[in-house]
């Protein structure tokens, strides 16, 4: 599971990067708009911070996985990092990197003993 989601990051890196080349290829050379209907230029420039943005989105997904792997490993996946309470299956099925349990994440409920 950790693994695919991995993957997914991996792709959707590889498409970033793909249309990122693609901007930097073409902006300078738009000539012709209108056909489209695609004239509305106005920002190459803010696109491309958008699309580095998401990169970067997708190479920390990548290290919170590869993270996960890690902890995997070593005998520490589904351990929370904070209080070290096991993570319930169901959040780590809905986030598999997660490395806090609900009530650390939440910050609130902590229970001392
Ligand atoms: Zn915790």
């Amino acid at each position: 599971m950790l693994l695919a989601q991995r993957q997914a990051h991996l792709d959707n890196l590889e498409a970033l990067r793909a249309a990122a080349a693609q901007l930097l290829d073409d902006s300078p050379l738009v000539d012709s708009v209108g056909d489209d209907g695609f004239g509305e230029a106005d920002g190459s420039g803010s696109e491309l911070d958008r699309i580095r943005t998401l990169v970067a989105a997708a190479r920390k997904g990548i290290d919170d996985v590869d993270a996960a792997l890690g902890r995997l490993d070593s005998g520490r996946y589904g351990i929370c990092a904070d209080c070290r309470a096991p993570i319930s299956p169901a959040r780590l099925e809905a986030i598999p990197e997660a490395t806090h349990c609900v009530d650390c994440k939440t910050g609130g409920l902590r229970r001392r003993k």
